[in-house]
């Protein structure tokens, strides 16, 4: 697949530049530079993005964190939303001057049993946005047309981009944790995704318990539908839960196996544990005695379809969900990661490019 190359790796075919923050090397800051707009391959557009936003994905792909890493120099970003500009050959998906939104799952190859069966997020062929192929964090971004979806009138861009990603990961987790109306929903971590954790699990009839190390991120989290919160600062968020009867679902958000395990501890018997965030470090302690007497589900749960990120937006464009956010122009990057890192974001960073 040379059309999944790193933009950078490629001699330019023009001298059309467009700035972008640039991940060289592993660890250090990114750069905003100029880079080269390639002509486009079969299936691909080119989008001029109006707002991305900035998952804490996109901090470990620049720290090259995981088992499964990207190649620099590259340019992270899978929640870029903005305007097709220019077809490639062969494009009927979307037209010229449609609003877009790149998710992570940027290709896949749309015959195996996984895509076929409406699990094409766990399709063996596939590139995703800001790791094997050029993300939105930059004035542009190409995209394959097949896999970006359409965002629809009326959703402010700057609200469509945290839902790429951050909303949809969420939606698809709720979903497979199963939450019906009165089950109690744990969600560790109030952050760019479980703002919106909370709000899913309420939609779908659930009573949240919302667990964070941050009083100022509870208080959000009430405001969002939250009916308990638990700063785990303070309080054992395993006994709070307890006593609040043990949750029937937990879903993982915060990016330490700390809070994973006090999630699992946190579940009544029959209770489901749902893994979404990714810690650098890779690893929790399950006891095998209580996961089995106990009747215990542990799931992973990655991104979401374009189905799944239409209805997300559906639910958006009819008022059932609030997007809390920050704009910050894509000089401040490095800034703006240093920040989540350090949790002193309320929710999600997104960036306008111009
Ligand atoms: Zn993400
Ligand atoms: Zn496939």
């Amino acid at each position: 697949m040379s059309a999944t190359k790193n933009v950078l790796s490629k001699a330019p075919v023009s001298l059309a530049t467009y700035r972008a923050a640039v991940v060289h090397e592993f660890g250090a800051p990114l750069v905003v530079d100029e880079v080269p707009k390639l002509a486009l391959e079969r299936g691909q557009i080119r989008v001029r993005v109006e707002a991305t936003g900035l998952c804490h994905t996109d901090i470990h792909a620049a720290h090259g964190d995981w088992p499964v890493k990207p190649s620099p120099p590259f340019v992270p970003g899978h929640e870029g939303v903005g305007i097709v500009e220019e077809l490639g050959a062969g494009v009927t998906e979307v037209a010229l001057g449609e609003r877009v939104a790149m998710p992570w799952l940027g290709y896949a190859c749309g015959t195996c049993d996984y895509c076929v069966s409406g699990w094409e997020t766990l399709c063996l062929e596939q590139k995703n946005m800001g790791y094997s192929i050029d993300g939105g964090l930059g004035e542009y971004a190409t995209a394959f047309a097949r896999y970006v979806v359409r965002v629809p009138d009326g959703i402010d861009p700057f609200d469509a981009a945290p839902l790429t990603c951050a909303g949809v990961t969420t939606y698809k987790a709720v979903k497979v944790a199963g939450t019906r109306p009165s089950d109690l929903v744990a969600v560790f971590g109030v952050g760019g995704l479980g703002h919106l954790a909370i709000q899913y699990a309420a939609i779908a009839g659930g009573r949240v318990v919302a667990i964070d190390l941050v009083d100022e991120k509870l208080e959000l989290a009430r405001e969002l539908g939250a009916e308990f919160v638990v700063n785990a600062a303070k309080d054992d968020p395993v006994a709070a839960i307890q006593e609040l009867g043990g949750a029937d679902q937990a879903i993982a958000l915060a990016v330490a196996p700390k809070a994973f395990e006090q999630a699992y501890g946190s579940l009544r018997r029959g209770g489901t544990l749902v893994f979404v965030a990714l810690p650098a470090e890779n690893t929790i302690h399950v006891p095998i005695f209580e996961t089995v007497l106990n009747g215990i589900t542990l799931v992973g749960s990655i991104v979401g379809t374009r189905t799944e990120l239409r209805e997300v937006f559906e639910l958006h464009a009819a008022g059932k969900t609030r997007v809390i956010r920050e704009t910050r122009p894509l000089s401040e990057i490095n800034e703006a990661i240093a920040d989540v890192e350090r949790g002193r974001v309320p929710a999600r960073i997104v960036f306008d490019p111009r």
